[in-house]
């Protein structure tokens, strides 16, 4: 039977499953999946061929709302129907199946007929014309889609073969926050009047669309494009909302080289306009060739990793950590380097974003967690002072509901208790997605791993969110010692974090302490660890032993090494 059409269905229970697959094999190829991830998963290979899914709402590992949410935002995915499969009568579910994207829903118990029915106009929806027309335009700005866009530019590129063309994409700093502090609604009218000066300004000799939330896209020609736009543009957008301070950055492709695909020309402005964030007052970013540098690079880094790690290039240095009260050593942080052989040192600032977008973080954290239990474990065996050790948690690890289990494993095989393993959780994965996140850890702290939250204070977490986080530990931000330390008025900040941390009951870390000035001020406010160059700089394994037997032998109330 030739062209038959595939369905996904994901349902966790076998029997339903069973049932549903029985119904509609008579008439659909199926793939069958037991959650929303294995979904993902299967969609990642067979998404052109499949013309329906079947989603169940409450499944393990990922339930249908996150999958949805997921699917929706996907520009290869978003436009697959999906039918919600809920409990009979169940008003609210369908509600919300709806308003998460679901084209449509059917009730247990199934009827078969009404399930082939439902299946098979919905498919012949997609497919017709109207349907394709919904597609095309944004709905809430009216500009086109992104597949649309797409569609459009290559067009316009093709039919002007000797006409210069500039693309321009733009995205907001930080969207989502504005988006949880202002709500949807007034979020929404928001993009709307972006949308509409964006156009004013810049779609007079070109096209527009909207990709995701807060990004834009433009195809201008280049003979009518004028940078200072840029300037107008925030002006304007600043000026009318009552959401303020929103800083908009562009990113500009010029069109030089026709064979490169249009996507990539987007991906490419955005690059750019992501190169600025956080760069006060630069409003846009051409693309050029240290840009392109950069991807190459990144590709030899991809390239290479795997054989790095199997090859002992990457190791873990050691930076002491101590108490304030006595001066004691107290413990470590573990941070990775990777010593290649032609490039030399490499620090994390070089790689670990780009490792926590390719998803080697996993694989290389998981080295770095093992080689400090390993360490711990051999100074056991010596007899030396049960020393803990920091190591730090890539918030693509936390997202993971198997960390627990992971690390407990860990420790485990080394002999150790979890305490003995500080885990450092930067403050602004709790902020990215507390739900899950919290979990996770809640799950870590239970098993007895002792959790350090990393660089707090320059994320954004609320203190209505901080009381409920699973924490034992604040590791400020190193920004915080070091601006400015004459000023009152920080001293003001770092007072009241401290007199925060102790309402709260945890301990506090400095990091980045670089002088004695710092150091009096720390202790001067009960601060309980310190760590940073002023006492010593990470340093290899048989550095900081030495370390250790100094502490032994010393134990004085002054810090005695000084590596910097
Ligand atoms: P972090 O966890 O906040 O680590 C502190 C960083 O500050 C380290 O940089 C350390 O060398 C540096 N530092 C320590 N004392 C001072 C000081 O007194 N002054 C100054 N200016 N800097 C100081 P490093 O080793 O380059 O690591 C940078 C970041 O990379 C880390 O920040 C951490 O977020 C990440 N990282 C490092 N190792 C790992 C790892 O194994 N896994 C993951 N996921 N991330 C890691
Ligand atoms: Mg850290
Ligand atoms: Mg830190």
């Amino acid at each position: 039977m030739p062209d038959r059409k595939k369905l996904l269905i994901v349902e966790d229970n076998e029997i339903n499953r069973a049932l549903l697959v029985g119904v509609l094999s008579s008439e659909y190829d199926i793939y069958e999946a037991g959650n929303g991830e294995e979904a993902l998963k299967l969609l990642e290979e067979h998404s052109e061929e499949i013309s329906l899914i079947l989603l169940d709402i409450i499944m393990p590992v990922m339930d249908g709302y996150t999958f949805l949410s997921i699917v929706k935002k996907n520009p290869r995915l978003y436009s697959i129907p999906v039918i919600v499969t809920t409990q009979n009568d169940a008003e609210a579910d369908e509600v919300t199946a709806l308003s998460h994207g679901a084209t449509d829903f059917i009730s247990k118990p199934y009827k078969p007929k009404v399930i082939l029915h439902r299946v098979a106009s919905i498919i012949r929806l997609r497919e017709t014309a109207a349907m394709v027309n919904l597609f095309k335009y944004d709905r809430l700005t009216g500009l086109f889609s992104k597949e649309y866009f797409f569609t459009k530019g290559r067009e316009l590129l093709q039919q002007n073969p000797t006409k210069e063309y500039v693309l321009v994409c733009s995205d907001i700093e930080n969207f989502k926050l504005t988006n949880d502090a202002f709500g949807t609604q007034e979020c929404d009218r928001f993009l709307k009047g972006v949308a509409d000066i964006c156009r004013g300004l810049l779609d007079k000799h070109g096209i527009m669309g909207r990709f995701y939330a807060d990004q834009f896209v433009c195809l201008a020609e280049l003979g009518h494009f004028d940078y200072q736009v840029f300037d107008q543009i925030v002006e304007e957008v600043n000026s009318f909302s009552q959401i303020k301070n929103i800083s908009m950055k562009f990113g500009v492709y010029i069109i030089d080289d026709r064979s490169v695909s249009i996507e990539q020309m987007c991906d490419r402005a955005l690059l750019a306009a992501d190169g600025i964030k956080g760069h006060y007052g630069q409003n846009y970013a051409v693309y050029d060739d240290v840009l392109r540098g950069r991807l190459i690079r990144e590709q030899a880094i991809t390239d290479s990793m795997e054989s790095a790690l199997a090859s002992g290039q990457f190791d873990i240095h050691l930076q002491p950590k101590y108490r304030v009260a006595d001066g004691a050593l107290s413990g470590a942080e573990a941070l990775v380097r990777w010593n290649h052989p032609q490039w030399g040192m490499q620090y994390p600032n070089d790689f670990i974003s780009l490792f926590e977008k390719n998803g080697f973080i996993t694989t290389l954290d998981a080295f770095v967690w093992e080689r400090a239990c390993q360490i711990m474990h051999k100074w056991d065996e010596e007899g030396r002072k049960p020393l803990s050790i920091s190591v730090n948690v890539s918030r693509a690890d936390a997202y993971k509901a198997r960390l627990p289990e992971l690390l407990k494993e860990i420790v485990d095989r080394h002999g150790l208790h979890p305490e003995r393993l500080h885990l450092e959780i930067t403050e602004s994965a709790y902020t990215e997605n507390p739900a899950q996140i919290i979990e996770t850890v809640s799950r870590l702290r239970e098993l007895g791993f002792i959790i350090e939250m990393d660089d707090f204070g320059s994320g954004y977490s609320s203190l209505n969110m901080l009381n409920e986080l699973p924490i034992d530990i604040l590791k400020l931000d190193m920004r915080f010692i070091q601006s400015d330390e004459h000023k009152l008025s920080k001293e003001g900040i770092l007072n009241f974090i401290m007199g925060l941390a102790s309402w709260m009951n945890l301990g506090v870390v400095a990091e980045g302490v670089e002088n004695e000035r710092q150091v009096e001020r720390l202790r001067e406010l009960g601060c309980d660890y310190v760590q940073g160059y002023y006492y010593a700089r990470p340093m290899p394994l048989e550095d900081f032993e030495r370390i250790i037997l100094n502490d032994n032998k010393a134990k004085a109330a002054e810090p005695q090494v000084n590596l910097t």
